[in-house]
């Protein structure tokens, strides 16, 4: 029944590789953005958010994650990472 045969799955496992190592230097990228651009808060301690916010100089919640280990308040605007 399935149509994924071995070679088509070999073909899915190295797209997934490939996407993958993109990620990682995506995520290598934008946390280099981070430490390099907001002397502020130039530390190894900062985590990206998930959410937009309109008060960060890179649009996105920025946490502590050394002081606030839960992410409930970012940097600029207060808000959790956490949200419903
Ligand atoms: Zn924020």
């Amino acid at each position: 029944m399935s149509n994924i045969n071995k070679e088509n799955a070999q073909v899915i496992k190295e797209k997934i590789e490939k996407l993958n190592e993109q990620k990682r230097k995506i995520e290598f990228e934008i946390e280099d953005i981070i430490q390099t651009s907001m002397p502020k808060f130039n530390s190894i301690w900062n985590t990206v958010g998930s959410w937009d916010c309109k008060n960060s100089p890179i649009g996105v919640c920025v946490y502590n994650h050394m002081e606030d280990p839960a992410l409930d308040d970012c940097l600029y605007c207060g808000k959790p990472d956490e949200r419903k």
